[in-house]
């Protein structure tokens, strides 16, 4: 099933996102990562591409298809391209396709210095194209309400956000945000620009302030002030900050669904017991 099918009936899609565990991890970590998000009913699954670092127990495709085959959830893979050749990319296709995951997250990857790129594909509508090119997958792609940490104005970055629409994309899926204000500008902006697939609204409780702080540097997320009042307060309390988080979480979601956003994409991190929390205080939200 195509995941932009999921869309357009009555109802807020709500879909989890895991990463593969690390090597240092026990084998079926992501077993209970799984068991505990499939009580969620989650719309659908999607799973890291490189997230979880190099060296990691289980593959990308080999969890989606897992997830899959076995928890009988629609998954989708992400996919980056900078790194690979189309040959490369071909062969992932074809995995994913015997193993029944017929949906991916079309993505560039991030560039860093000490991994040089390959030139065969620049930019993620490039992948997008291809992949389409190659089969009857779901294609979903990556937008930034803030703008990508590389765009020079909000401007291009839709511009270039339509070109992976027009290359194919049926559905995209946010970077994290805090400031739902920042959300609902995005989707103005996308509107405007003709931008009409689905689009889910990526979001991550915070629940520790390391993690916050790596977070907001990596994507450059903006803190509003109801949040950094709380990172002020609760900051050095672990348990508070966790509660505080959690609530500050639902309470982003609640607002997000009361003004008609097609899904919600929760960054679980893993953690299935934080995702209950939050699917358990919105069911009925979701549900109206
Ligand atoms: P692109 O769409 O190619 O955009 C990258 C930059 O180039 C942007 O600034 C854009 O405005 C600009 N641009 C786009 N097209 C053009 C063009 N044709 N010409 C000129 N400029 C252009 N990373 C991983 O490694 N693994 C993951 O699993 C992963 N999952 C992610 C999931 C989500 C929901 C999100 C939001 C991000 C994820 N990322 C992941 C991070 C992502 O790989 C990085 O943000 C990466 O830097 C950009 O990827 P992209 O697909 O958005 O790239």
């Amino acid at each position: 099933m195509k995941i932009a099918s999921l869309f357009g009936q009555g109802r807020t899609v709500f879909s989890c996102e895991v990463f593969p565990p690390k090597k240092t991890s026990p084998v079926d970590t992501i077993y209970k990562t799984l068991d505990g998000l499939k009580d969620l009913k989650p719309d659908f699954i999607s799973v890291t591409f490189g997230a979880g670092g190099s060296q990691v127990n289980q593959s990308t495709w080999e969890i989606a298809s897992i997830i899959e085959n076995q928890y009988k959830i629609p998954a989708m893979a992400h996919l980056t391209c900078v790194r690979s050749t189309p040959g490369e990319v071909a062969e992932v296709l074809s995995q994913l396709k015997a193993s029944n995951v017929e949906n991916i997250l079309a993505l560039r990857g991030d560039r860093t210095p000490d991994m040089p790129p390959k030139t065969d594909f620049l930019h993620a509508d490039e992948l997008v194209s291809f992949i389409l090119r190659r089969g009857d997958f779901g294609v979903s792609a990556a937008c930034y309400p803030e703008g990508h940490l590389e765009s020079p104005d909000l401007v291009s970055d839709i511009r270039y956000l339509k070109q992976k629409v027009d290359a194919g994309a049926q559905h995209l899926v946010s970077q994290l945000f805090f400031d739902n204000e920042e959300y609902f500008r995005f989707l103005e902006r996308c509107r405007i620009a003709g931008i009409n697939v689905p689009i889910e609204a990526g979001i991550m409780p915070v629940l520790s302030k390391s993690s916050i702080e790596r977070m907001v540097s990596m994507c450059g997320a903006s803190l509003p002030r109801k949040l950094t009042r709380i990172l002020g307060r609760y900051g050095d309390h672990p348990e508070a900050l966790r509660e505080a988080g959690l609530a500050y979480a639902i309470d982003q979601i609640s607002e997000l669904i009361a003004e008609g956003v097609d899904g919600i994409h929760l960054y679980t991190m893993n953690n299935p017991e934080v995702a209950k929390q939050i699917a358990g205080s919105i069911s009925s939200i979701r549900a109206v």
